[in-house]
């Protein structure tokens, strides 16, 4: 028996932008001592205090079937969240729990598309965008932005969608670019989706690692509430990746649709998790400042010790626990240097070509280490690539 064509198609034949990650994996196995910059994942583990509210939760008896939805506090608290960071009326009936931001975009994507649809988003991109975007049946169509813009859509880029596209989705901040998108950015963006009639999914995970500028979401612009549907979760904001905790913020008849959905699919997520994040979410913004605090100091650090090699640069990331290094004047691509390094260093990061094509010649380097095991490893990085610029 053969898998179906549909699951199938959801990868296809190609590569999947891990191969770098596995390799040093298997180098790790073999107990080779690897500094690995790959992964979006924070060095602290989640707090004890989240995990004694998750476990008193359990112990109260919250072990059950938990309501489909989410529970109506959370819901509540994320409804007012969203309502305090956009100024746009957001209420419970407008947020839907979901395991984690993936299982978020896909839902979205799910209410957006219909098979054969197009869904359009931008390159550089997270490397599940295209799969999920494949697996609610739809075409993916990647709109390619520029390293000398930031990385940032213009609406002359977005006009390359083919007409009749049904969903654009973007991520701000940004994985893998750490850029921000400012005013004129959101501007482009919502012009272009009214101009088309299609539906905006905003993929705002990082919202709150933001080193400069500041987080604007494109739903608190006029008329965009209602054909817009935003991805949030507390993986990246509470370090609470393993939790599987994230939302869908959309009109109140898409939620009760994505409803539908997710009763053939999770069937809700557990309720003790739903009220860690609810204690979570109650620690406040000092709380988050706090976790999103180690980016900001290994960015700073990274940018200094650029400035001691010329040919090896960055466009420095507004935002994200990632910087995006270009490494153009090597001649080598992306996943040639990764491999090189990873060879000669023991020095692990992400190719740029696993995000798509505009990201090629570039690495992502994720600042997920402590700060004096980045320093080191990021000095050496960039010292081996302006060795290869000198020849
Ligand atoms: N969107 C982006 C841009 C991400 O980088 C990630 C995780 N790395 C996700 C969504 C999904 O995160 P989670 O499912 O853990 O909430």
């Amino acid at each position: 028996m053969t898998p179906s064509k549909r699951i199938s198609a959801i990868t296809g034949q190609g590569s999947d932008g891990w191969e770098v990650f596995y390799r040093s994996r298997a180098m790790i196995a073999k107990g080779i001592d690897v500094v690995e910059l790959t992964i979006g994942e924070h060095d602290i583990r989640t707090d004890p205090q989240i995990l004694d509210a998750m476990h008193a939760a359990a112990l109260a008896g919250a072990t059950g079937y938990s309501l489909v939805r989410g529970h109506p506090k959370l819901r509540e608290t994320i409804a007012a969240r969203i309502q305090s960071q956009s100024g746009v009326a957001t209420g419970p009936e407008h947020v839907l729990i979901t395991p984690g931001g993936q299982a978020a975009l896909f839902a979205a994507h799910m209410a957006a598309c219909d098979p054969e649809d197009i869904a359009v988003h931008i390159d550089p991109y997270y490397a599940t965008y295209p799969t999920t975007i494949r697996a609610a049946g739809a075409h993916p169509f990647a709109i390619q932005t520029q390293a000398q813009n930031e990385f940032c859509p213009t609406y002359n880029d977005l006009n390359q969608a083919p007409q009749g596209a049904r969903s654009l989705l973007v991520n701000s901040p940004n994985n893998p670019t750490g850029t921000v998108y400012g005013p004129d950015t959101i501007d482009d963006i919502c012009r272009f989706v009214c101009d088309r009639d299609m539906w905006l999914i905003s993929d705002e995970v990082y919202d709150t690692q933001v080193w400069q500028g500041s987080h604007i979401t494109p739903r608190n612009s006029p008329h965009m509430a209602e054909r817009t549907m935003v991805v949030g979760s507390l993986s990246k904001s509470h370090a609470m990746t393993g939790s599987r905790l994230g939302w869908v913020v959309a009109p109140v008849d898409v939620i009760e649709k994505i409803n539908d959905l997710v009763t053939t699919t999770t069937f809700g997520v557990a309720e003790f998790i739903q009220l860690a994040g609810l204690f979570a979410l109650g620690l406040g913004p000092e709380f988050e400042n706090q976790i999103a605090a180690p980016f900001r100091r290994r960015r700073e650090i990274a940018l200094k010790i650029l400035q001691d090699f010329p040919d090896i640069t960055t466009v420095p990331p507004s935002g994200a626990m990632y910087l995006m290094v270009d490494l153009r004047k090597t001649g080598l691509s992306g996943e040639a240097f990764a491999n090189r390094l990873l060879e000669d260093h023991h020095i692990a990061v992400m190719p740029g070509e696993s995000f798509g094509h505009a990201a090629a010649g570039h690495i992502r380097v994720a600042l997920t280490i402590d700060d004096a095991r980045f320093a080191e490893a990021f000095r050496t990085l960039c010292a081996y690539a302006q060795g290869i610029v000198d020849g």
